[in-house]
């Protein structure tokens, strides 16, 4: 994982991405997690530049505006968009850099950087998808339902990605994940 590379990572929320992520970056602390901005609030926990930067809807407008963000999507009625300073400031090091981002985002990218490795992480099942949606008890009920939802209109997309990963046993999913990676510096 020498040289700069940019990561796409999507998939449904609650599929595993966050943990996917965490344990490779654990394992290759040579990765950059490109933190994003979003109007949306905090989680219990969540912490301002660590997590993500949590900005008004007018200062993302004004990020918008100004041409400060590679690509960005609205999401259950929130903005989440992608810093383009330090995401390019990282490549030109010659280190990658991961993206965790929604599909429309994923598919933006695509156009801008056509050689990104976009790789898509799908559940075991549906029912196991809400299971974890549930399970990790951080949104409201209406706002699983409607992850749920736009869950499974991304998951209809899941073709369009370089690979698609089952998120089933984790230590497998991360295997996986990282031989992807790997293959794609060769
Ligand atoms: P996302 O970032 O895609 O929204 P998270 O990483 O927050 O998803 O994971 C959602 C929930 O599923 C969390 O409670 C997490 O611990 C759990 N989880 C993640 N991967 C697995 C797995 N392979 N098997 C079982 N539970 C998992
Ligand atoms: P959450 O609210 O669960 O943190 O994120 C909701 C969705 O927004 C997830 O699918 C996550 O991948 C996506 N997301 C997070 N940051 C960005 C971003 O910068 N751009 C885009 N397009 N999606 C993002």
């Amino acid at each position: 994982m020498e040289t700069g590379k940019l990561i796409v990572i999507t998939g449904p929320s609650g599929v595993g991405k966050g943990t996917l992520v965490r344990e490779l970056l654990a394992r290759h602390p040579q990765l950059y997690l490109s933190i994003s901005a979003t109007t949306r609030s905090p989680r219990p926990g969540e912490i301002h530049g660590k997590d993500y930067y949590f900005v008004s809807r007018q200062e993302f407008e004004q990020m918008v505006q100004r041409g400060e963000l590679l690509e960005w999507a609205e999401y259950g009625s929130n903005y989440y968009g992608t810093p383009r300073a330090k995401v390019e400031e990282i490549l030109d090091m010659g280190k990658s850099v991961l993206l965790e981002i929604e599909l429309v985002g994923a598919r933006a990218i695509k156009e801008t950087f056509p050689e990104a490795l976009r790789l898509f992480i799908l559940p075991p099942s549906t029912a196991e998808l809400e299971r974890r949606l549930r399970g990790r008890g951080k949104d409201s009920t209406e706002a699983i339902e409607r992850r749920l939802d736009r869950g499974k209109v991304e998951m209809a997309a899941a073709g369009e990605f370089d690979c698609q990963i089952v998120n089933d046993d984790l230590d497998e999913a991360i295997a996986s994940l990282e031989a992807i990676i790997e293959e794609s510096y060769s």
